[in-house]
């Protein structure tokens, strides 16, 4: 093992119950496969650990049990995990699965529940790569039975090949939305519509940064090859929607579900029966470990999120934690994988395993393939930027889930004085129920900065504490 000398003696009370290790990667996806590949080719001790059961993280999700059927209807850029999921296998670092972490302190431990026991790491160092959220979609009905995010049914189409039994609508923007609907004709799934809220203003907006983004031709024409499919599926698209809604009917057994979208398309009311509405506008990064970690964090006016500030190697204000892949800012799997790969570089650098030299002269050509990458974000952030009524919602509409606090109740806060979301959980208990904030933490933000009329970074971010997920006493005894 490499050895730090920069080991704090908090630290060093937690190595009497914890195990040593050089590196500790959370998260399995493209960041932390490559990240956890690379650190144990410089020679060091590496766990990565992931509450999934197998290796891929979001997007190779399942890829190692994926057989050619399901790669086909998944396309080309899911396939191509197997090669980075092979990758970590050869390199011989340790992987964790079904293991949920629910603490990264400061000194670097980091504790996980396995199959109902507690465990901790002492690591010299730690990448955090949890990757992205879906951006919430709070719409009147969003919490009715029937309503699913597109990632939501991604999850279960890549996991265990599962489909929605009746067609459903797909609404809101954004890439992802886009490619459940392409991966859902290729496996003969009919759909409903595709109900689209990208505006002619968004698009003009995004051509100033076209010329940029035809030089990341592959991103592009990967995108209208896409919606092709879709219209050539004859799949109904409504553009430029507004407005939406979601109505719901009582159910057989007398609860609500939903039963169809409402919204305007160009001037007119729609209204589309389903019983499985899929939302979706963007993801942005899980900043849940970094925000617990009281890491320094800036609003981003581009990806409307706020992204953890770090260095050129991903590494945060507090020493010897990094953060690579979409939980520092949504840059797509390539760009995760680049990132991994340069904070593996400083990692193994810090810890005396890898020359100066070296480091530099690889992370070149990993940074030059991250900005080869990123050329096409201004593009798609400006073309899916979420409407502001789909961000913000009106007074009637659930912001909190766990809690069932609606925006007008929020806004009723900042009346009585509320300033920001650590105060809306005295005021109301919003954002306190088991997500801990992480499904409503953006949209209480932006509601009660819109309501102030300040800027999100004015108004700040829940204050996070562990446990990220939740655990039982029972379970924490064991430690
Ligand atoms: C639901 C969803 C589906 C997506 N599908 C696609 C797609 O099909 N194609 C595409 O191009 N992009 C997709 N994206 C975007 C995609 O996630 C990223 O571009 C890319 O995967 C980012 O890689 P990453 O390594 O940063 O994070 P991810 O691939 O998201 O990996 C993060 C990993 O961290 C783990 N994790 C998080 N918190 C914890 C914790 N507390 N304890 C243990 N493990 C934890 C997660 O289980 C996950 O495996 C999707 C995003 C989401 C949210």
């Amino acid at each position: 093992m490499a050895v730090d000398h920069t080991t704090s003696s908090a630290q060093q009370a937690d190595l009497h119950r914890a195990e040593p290790v050089d590196l500790v990667v959370v998260g399995a996806g493209p960041a932390g496969m490559s990240a956890a590949t690379r650190a144990a080719r410089a020679g060091l001790s590496v766990v990565m650990i992931d509450e999934q059961n197998a290796v891929g993280g979001q997007i190779y999700r399942a890829i190692e049990r994926a057989d050619a059927r399901r790669k086909e209807i998944l396309g080309p850029d899911y396939a191509a995990g197997a090669a980075i999921a092979e990758d970590f296998v050869r390199s011989g670092a340790r992987h964790l699965p079904g293991a949920t972490v629910w603490q990264v302190t400061r000194e670097r431990s980091v504790h996980y529940l396995k199959d109902g026991k507690v465990g901790s790491f002492a690591a010299q160092r730690v990448i955090l790569a949890s990757g992205a959220l879906e951006r919430p979609f709070p719409i009147p009905g969003w919490t009715l039975p029937g309503v699913l995010t597109a990632g939501a049914a991604q999850i279960l189409l890549k996991s265990a090949g599962e489909v929605p039994a009746a067609p459903p609508v797909l609404a809101g923007c954004g890439p992802l939305l886009y490619l459940l609907g392409w991966q859902y004709v290729r496996a003969g799934v009919p759909i409903r519509a595709l109900v689209d809220t990208t505006r002619h203003e968004d698009r003009w907006r995004a051509k100033s940064h076209l010329f940029a983004a035809l030089r990341a031709w592959p991103f592009l024409s990967k995108g209208l090859q896409l919606l092709r499919t879709l219209r050539d599926a004859r799949v109904p698209i409504y553009e430029g929607a507004d407005d939406l809604a979601i109505e719901g009917t009582q159910g057989a057994d007398g609860t609500q579900r939903a039963a169809a979208l409402t919204f305007t398309s160009q001037g007119r009311a729609q209204r589309v029966e389903a019983d499985v509405i899929l939302l979706h506008q963007g993801v942005v990064p899980n900043t849940q470990f970094t925000q617990a970690l009281r890491a320094a964090h800036r609003w981003d006016p581009a990806q409307l999120c706020f992204t953890p500030q770090t260095d050129a190697w991903g590494e945060l204000d507090v020493p010897g934690i990094f953060v690579a892949g979409d939980g520092a800012g949504i840059g797509g799997a390539q760009a995760a994988a680049q990132q991994g790969t340069l904070a593996a570089l400083a990692v193994a650098s810090q810890l005396g395993m890898l020359d100066t030299a070296t480091r530099e002269r690889e992370a070149h050509a990993h940074r030059a393939a991250l900005a080869r990458v990123m050329r096409i974000r201004p593009f798609l952030d400006s073309l899916y930027r979420p409407r502001d009524a789909n961000r913000i919602p009106a007074d009637s509409t659930i912001v909190c889930r766990c809690e069932e606090v609606t925006a007008g109740e929020l806004r009723g806060f900042v009346a009585l004085g509320c300033v920001g979301p650590n105060q809306a959980k005295s005021f109301g208990r919003c954002g306190m129920g088991p997500c801990q904030g992480r499904l409503c933490g953006l949209t209480v933000t932006e509601v009660i900065a819109d309501a102030r009329k300040v800027q999100p970074d004015e108004v700040g971010y829940y204050r996070i504490r562990p446990p990220i997920k939740p655990i039982t006493l029972g379970e924490l005894a064991g430690e």
